[in-house]
């Protein structure tokens, strides 16, 4: 019997230890560095970009405890996205979401669904942008970059780092990575940068070698901060709590305690600075609540 008790309570450690704890430090021991990347806005006199533009290229859904660990089965609906800055001196388009080919409905819930337009859209707006970038290397974000019909018009907008550069051969289609995309130069992102006025980028290493944040300031003085899949819900900062273990070992190979640390430094910062509006990839009923409200244009321009 006593072996039974045992045998149940290592289980249910197990459990507990894999898929329901998503504790944060009390202390984040991390700091964004955001006075860094509003310094190089502040000192940079261009006009400040007119507007910033959500393309929603597809949605999934996913069990909610995926994103914040703990017994939660109701679906949490995903987004697939890519954000355009409207600048004076060219747009810049952050995130390259997934093409229909790796979109595979057979893998999706039923609700899924992938616009053509959207993507389209999205690829127009590359094509005619002054630099693409992403948040990180992974398939949802750089496949639709990667898998795109036209690679050689895309690759001299591209400004990927080495560890972003160097995930792109695995995500190709099976007849492997197109030859524009095989002499692309290593972007140095190692450190925060101005990419145009109103826009700033910064490395933040966690969720994958190469993860990065964005502020974007507009000319109406809003601020959004792009922090990528550092968490992918907004209830993750709001309760400084986030994904299991099981998904951030096995299958993202995070550096979980740089993340906990992160989510955590998230959560201090929104109520530091609550007009400041933090953009998660994903989540789609947060983005669509900010584009119901205006805080971001619809569909690219
Ligand atoms: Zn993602």
């Amino acid at each position: 019997m006593r072996v039974l008790i045992a045998i149940l309570l290592f289980i249910g450690a197990g459990v507990y230890w894999l898929i329901l704890d998503g504790s944060t430090p009390n202390d984040a021991a991390y700091k964004f560095p955001l006075a860094e990347m509003r310094a190089l806005i502040d000192a940079d006199e261009g006009p400040l970009p007119a507007a910033l533009n959500l393309e929603i290229i597809s949605t999934d859904e996913a069990p909610l405890l995926a994103a914040h660990a703990g017994l939660h089965f109701k679906p949490f609906p995903l987004a697939m996205t890519s954000f355009q800055v409207k600048g004076a001196e060219g747009d810049i388009i952050i995130g390259g979401a997934m093409d229909k080919t790796l979109y595979d409905p057979t893998k999706r819930s039923d609700n899924a669904t992938f616009s053509d337009p959207a993507y389209r859209r999205m690829l127009d707006a590359m094509r005619d942008s002054g630099a693409i970038l992403i948040t990180h290397e992974h398939i949802d974000h750089l496949g639709g970059i990667v898998r795109a019909p036209d690679p050689a018009v895309l690759a001299p907008h591209l400004m990927l780092s080495a560890p972003q550069i160097s995930t792109m051969a695995g995500l190709a289609a099976t007849g492997g990575l197109a030859a524009a995309y095989k002499s692309l130069t290593p972007a140095n992102l190692s450190s925060p940068r101005l990419l145009a006025p109103g826009v700033a980028v910064a490395p933040t290493p966690g969720h994958s070698p190469g993860s990065q944040i964005f502020l974007i300031r507009t000319d109406n003085g809003q601020e959004y901060l792009l922090i990528g899949d550092i968490v992918w819900a907004m209830n993750n900062v709001e309760k400084a709590w986030g994904r299991p273990r099981l998904l951030q070992y096995i299958f993202f190979k995070e550096d979980r305690a740089q993340v906990q640390r992160q989510v955590r430094a998230l959560h201090d910062l929104s109520l530091a600075e609550p007009d400041l509006i933090l953009l998660p990839s994903h989540d789609k009923a947060w983005l669509d609540e900010l584009v119901n409200t205006d805080k971001l244009g619809e569909n690219f321009q």
